[in-house]
């Protein structure tokens, strides 16, 4: 499919609604202008592309709603060569705004269905993203340490895996909670191995999920 000034306009759009709803880093919102996000979509979805709610890519997963991609970017606080592990590949829309702003993505999903769907469709963008099929509570202990850790599913406990992977003053963002709602929380690691935690508003995400990823 490809990418049309149709499209570029519905991106515009969407932009200007994420903004209102309060993200005013324009590098994240020039990143959201970047990546055409109906891609992402099997196609003839391509109406509800431009519209800021999440969407279901197959295998019972979901492309998280935009401003939630853009809040949760927001808190890891990216720079140019920063190391950020995404668990939960998903459809791999998140992975490349995090790309797009410079990051150096690692990303792990858990399907492995979704997770080889995601790594050829991957394949068409320029960034260099390092892909793993396997367990999120886990990490990917033998990238660590990483500057930022964002878990795009929702977490019934901070992993004490990710926190070991994180360095000092790095990021932890964790929507966190069993329920319907998630609280999402901003953890920095400090010197002395304590975590400062920041809490900010409810949130929707599908479940961490613990078993093989046959499903
Ligand atoms: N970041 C994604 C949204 C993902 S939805 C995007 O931009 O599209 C959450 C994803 O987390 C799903 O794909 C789900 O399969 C995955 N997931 C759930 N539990 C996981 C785990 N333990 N490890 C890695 N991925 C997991």
């Amino acid at each position: 499919m490809e990418d049309n000034y149709r499209h570029k306009g519905l991106r515009k759009k969407l932009v200007n609604e994420i903004r209102k709803k309060g993200i005013l880093d324009e590098q994240i919102l020039n990143a959201f202008m970047a990546i055409p996000r109906h891609l992402f979509l099997d196609s003839g979805f391509l109406e509800f592309a431009y519209e800021d709610k999440p969407f279901p890519i197959g295998s019972g997963q979901t492309i998280s709603q935009p401003y939630t991609v853009a809040f949760q970017t927001q808190l890891l606080d990216i720079r140019p060569g920063s190391k950020i592990l995404e668990i939960g590949t998903g459809s791999g829309y998140q992975a490349c705004i995090l790309a797009e702003l410079g990051a150096d993505v690692y990303t792990i999903e858990r399907q492995k269905k979704l997770f080889e769907k995601t790594k050829k469709f991957l394949s068409r963008f320029p960034y260099d993203l390092h892909l793993f099929q396997g367990d999120g509570f886990k990490g990917v202990p033998q990238h660590a340490p990483y500057d930022g850790i964002i878990i795009t599913a929702a977490a019934p406990e901070i992993p004490q895996d990710l926190v070991d992977q994180l360095q000092i003053g790095g990021v932890l963002v964790i929507p966190l909670g069993e329920g319907s709602v998630q609280t999402m929380l901003r953890i920095v690691k400090q010197e002395d191995g304590s975590l400062q935690r920041q809490q900010f508003g409810g949130f929707r995400f599908v479940p961490m999920l613990r078993d093989s990823g046959n499903d």
